[in-house]
C-alpha cells in the first residue's frame, strides 16, 4: 500500500509517500481501507519534532480516518468487514491507503456522513464535545464564545452548542470564515483580527460577559479572555502556541477558572460518552463536519502547510 512516512523530524517535505507492506490485523485489531484521512494541527508539530509526544521514527502520521473495514482480527466483535467506520486514533497511522486500529478505536460512521466528513470527526469533534460537556460542563442557558470558530474544532463546537440551546458567539479571521461560523449556527460572529472586537463581544452580552470560552489560541487571547468572562465563567484552553502573562485578579473577581486538557488523556468512560454523543449528533443532523479541501495523499506536505495558514474554513482531508 501507499503510505506517508516520516524518517526524520523537520519541514513539511519530510512527509514522503512510500510503498510499504499492508498491515494484517492481529487479535483484537481492525484493518480499515482509508477513504479519507483528517489533517490536524498536532500532526504538524509532531512532524516538526516539537510536540510533547514524539513517535519512534520512521512513522506514518495521523489518527483520524474514515473508510470501510477491510478485515478484522481474531476476537473482534463490534465491527465486521464492509462496514463504514471512522477511527479515533490508529495503531499504524491514518495518512495511508490502509490503517490498522485496535477494536475500541473504530466507530461506526452514519450513512449521512461522507467519508471526507468522517475524517474530521475524532480529533475535532471529540475535542469540541469533551470541552463543552466534560470540561466546561455547559448548560443550555449559557453563553459560549468559540474563540477560533472557523476551523475543525471550532465548527464542531458551534454546531453542538447551538443544538444544545446555548447562545453561541464565534470568531474567525476572514469574511469567508465569518460566513461559515454564522451558517453553522453562531448567533453572532466577530473578526478576531479587527481591533476592538473583544469590546464588541462584551457589548453583545450586555456587559455581563460570556459563561464559557473555548480557546484555540491561548498564547494570544488568554489575558483578554479573562476580562470577557461572566461570574463563574470558565475558559477552556484547547490550542496554545507559546507563553502569555495574565492577571489572576480578573479570575478572582469573577470566581472564574481556566481549564485545559489534551485529548490523549481521556478516560475510557469519557471516550465512551464522546463516541455515543458524537454518533447521536451525526445521526440527528447536529454534527455536520465541514470539509474545506480534499488533497491527494501524495501531497500531504502541502496539506500540512495549508492547515497552518490563516483563513480556516473547516477541515482539510487527504484522499488516498
Ligand atoms: P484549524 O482547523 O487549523 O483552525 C484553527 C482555528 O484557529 C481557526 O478557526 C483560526 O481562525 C483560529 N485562529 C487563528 N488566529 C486566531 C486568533 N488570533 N484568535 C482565535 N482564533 C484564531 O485547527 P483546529 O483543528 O480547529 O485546532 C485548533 C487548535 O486546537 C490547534 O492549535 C490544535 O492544535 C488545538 N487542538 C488541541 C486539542 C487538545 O486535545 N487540546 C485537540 C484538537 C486541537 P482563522 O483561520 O479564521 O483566522
Amino acid at each position: 500500500m501507499k503510505a506517508i512516512r516520516v524518517h526524520e523530524f523537520g519541514a513539511p517535505d519530510v512527509l514522503k509517500v512510500e510503498e510499504v507492506p499492508t498491515p494484517k490485523p492481529g487479535p483484537g485489531e481492525v484493518l480499515v481501507r482509508v477513504k479519507a484521512a483528517g489533517i490536524n494541527p498536532y500532526e504538524v508539530a509532531q512532524r516538526a519534532g516539537t510536540y510533547a509526544i514524539k513517535p519512534a521514527l520512521p512513522y506514518t502520521p495521523g489518527s483520524d480516518a474514515a473508510g470501510i473495514v477491510e478485515a478484522v482480527g481474531e476476537g473482534v466483535k463490534r465491527v465486521k468487514a464492509g462496514e463504514r467506520v471512522y477511527t479515533a486514533r490508529t495503531l499504524s497511522g491514518s495518512y495511508a491507503e490502509y490503517t490498522l486500529a485496535a477494536e475500541n478505536m473504530v466507530q461506526g460512521l452514519p450513512e449521512k456522513i461522507s467519508f471526507a466528513q468522517g475524517a474530521g470527526v475524532w480529533v475535532p469533534c471529540g475535542t469540541a464535545y469533551h470541552a463543552l460537556y466534560h470540561s466546561a460542563q455547559a448548560h443550555a442557558s449559557e453563553t459560549l464564545l468559540v474563540h477560533g470558530a472557523s476551523g475543525g474544532v471550532g465548527v464542531a463546537a458551534v454546531q453542538l452548542a447551538r443544538a444544545a440551546g446555548l447562545t453561541v458567539f464565534g470568531t474567525a479571521g476572514s469574511d469567508k470564515g465569518l460566513d461559515l461560523v454564522k451558517r453553522e449556527g453562531a448567533h453572532q460572529a466577530f473578526h478576531h483580527a479587527k481591533p476592538g472586537y473583544t469590546d464588541e463581544i462584551l457589548k453583545a452580552t450586555g456587559s455581563r460577559g460570556v459563561d464559557i470560552i473555548i480557546e484555540m489560541l491561548a498564547n494570544v487571547n488568554l489575558a483578554a479572555d479573562t476580562k470577557l468572562l461572566a461570574t463563574n465563567g470558565r475558559v477552556i484552553v484547547i490550542g496554545n502556541r507559546g507563553e502569555i502573562t495574565i492577571n489572576p485578579r480578573e479570575l478572582m473577581t469573577r470566581r472564574a477558572s481556566i481549564r485545559a486538557f489534551t485529548l490523549w488523556a481521556l478516560t475510557e468512560a469519557e471516550a465512551a460518552d464522546i463516541y455515543a454523543g458524537l454518533h447521536a449528533a451525526m445521526e440527528n443532523g447536529t454534527l455536520r463536519p465541514v470539509v474545506s479541501k480534499e488533497i491527494p495523499l501524495a501531497e500531504a506536505a502541502r496539506a500540512q502547510k495549508e492547515i497552518m495558514e490563516p483563513g480556516a474554513h473547516g477541515k482539510i482531508v487527504l484522499i488516498p
